[in-house]
């Protein structure tokens, strides 16, 4: 059995859980100019008829008195982490789809968990606990069968379809809710006589293939109720590095350290994009004879800094005894942790050159680059001299 949980308009959910006084208050996030779209809407909103997608001026037409906010990332990050934490209390299967998004295959859970209905109330229990957020729980024996299921009873829904129960619901499930089916789809499979799931059977496979191309596959397999996606568990992140073979063949340490800049602000940008720091920084060498280093060292403290971790490297860099010319360079971290820097590692030392201030720079350096593109900041020594 696979369970599809979804938490419930998540980040207009948070804002509420965040700051009370939202709470019975139209709340809707998303880019707040009036050029700006709608990410999320609580349910009060939804009543006037916003929905996420839309633009913002319409939001504010449709709900003139709602309370609009620019969304919180890093705070719905820090959520996501632990409803997933949770998941993973449940099953090793787990595969996160999105923030707010998960399927977990519940099949071996049963002896300690209880039957799918009492896993999926549990589950729903320790979020709550954990987050103090409402999520919907849909199991089903196929993944696409779980997902329309934890839609079905949202909010705060749990829905099961036992395997006895699939045949019955496909028969009477509109075909619009079907994964893959847009409008156009849609309007396409209704000229077919095509409304429920079920009325595709009455087409064979090669019927549905020459009408409605790659999808009549698909749709063939889904309306027998037959869905060969599993849940894919997406394996820990063990290292980020990044590395570059040279154009030509170096013992010039100073464009060796230029490299390593560069690999150490791509580094640090995704470390920071994934929520994660790094306890050990290593670089990587090749030289002409193909012959292959790596040297590592651990870092004063856990960072996600870039200037850090290049700080790291060249200090690994100039240890390094260059015997041939290099061919490449590269700079990685490992040791990776997610979320905050454990209170102690603070406590007993003022953090190791202002970590907490390059962290910053770092962040701020991402939020220039998210707006302008990556071309936009970057430090004066990756500048290209004309
Ligand atoms: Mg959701």
């Amino acid at each position: 059995m696979i369970l599809h949980v979804d938490m419930d308009a998540f980040y207009a959910s948070v804002e509420q859980l965040d700051n009370p006084d939202l709470v019975g208050r139209c709340v809707i996030v998303g880019g707040i100019s009036d050029r700006g779209v709608v990410s999320a809407a609580n349910y009060a909103a939804r009543k006037f008829g916003v929905h996420s997608a839309m633009p913002m001026y319409r939001a504010r037409q449709l709900c003139p008195n709602g309370v609009f906010l620019h969304p919180r990332g890093g705070r719905y990050k820090e959520l996501s982490i632990v409803i997933m934490g949770v998941l993973c209390s449940f099953s090793p299967l787990v595969e996160p789809v999105s923030i707010d998004e998960a399927y977990v295959d519940i099949s071996g859970c049963a002896t300690l968990f209880g039957g799918p209905a009492e896993i999926g109330a549990k589950i729903k229990a320790r979020i709550k606990d954990a987050v103090g957020l409402n999520c919907s729980v849909g199991i089903a024996p196929q993944k696409f069968l779980a997902k329309i299921a934890s839609d079905f009873d949202k909010p705060d829904g749990l829905y099961v379809i036992s395997p006895e129960a699939v045949p019955d619901f496909i028969d009477r499930l509109p075909i619009g809710k079907v994964p893959g089916v847009g409008k156009v789809t849609n309007q396409h499979l209704d000229r077919l006589g095509i409304r429920n799931l079920g009325d595709a059977r009455r087409y064979t496979e090669n019927q549905l293939v020459a009408r409605l191309g790659k999808f009549g596959h698909r749709l063939h397999e889904l309306a027998h109720g037959i869905d060969r996606s599993q849940v894919h568990v997406s394996r820990p992140v063990k290292s980020i590095s990044s590395e570059e073979t040279l154009s030509t063949d170096t013992i010039d340490r100073t464009v060796l350290k230029h490299l390593l800049l560069k690999h150490a602000e791509d580094v640090g940008r995704q470390m920071r994009w994934k929520g994660m720091r790094a306890k050990t920084v290593f670089i990587k060498i090749k030289l002409s004879d193909f012959r292959q280093a790596t040297r590592q060292a651990a870092l004063p403290q856990p960072t996600q800094s870039s200037e850090l971790i290049y700080r790291g490297g060249v200090a690994l860099l100039n240890a390094f005894k260059i015997e041939k010319p290099v061919r490449l360079a590269g700079l990685g971290v490992t040791d990776l942790i997610t979320g905050e820097i454990p209170v102690q590692a603070l406590l007993f030392e003022e953090p190791s050159e202002g970590s907490a201030k390059w962290e910053k720079l770092g962040s701020a350096v991402d939020a220039i680059s998210e707006k302008y593109g990556v071309d936009a900041i970057k430090k004066a020594g990756l500048v290209r001299k004309e």
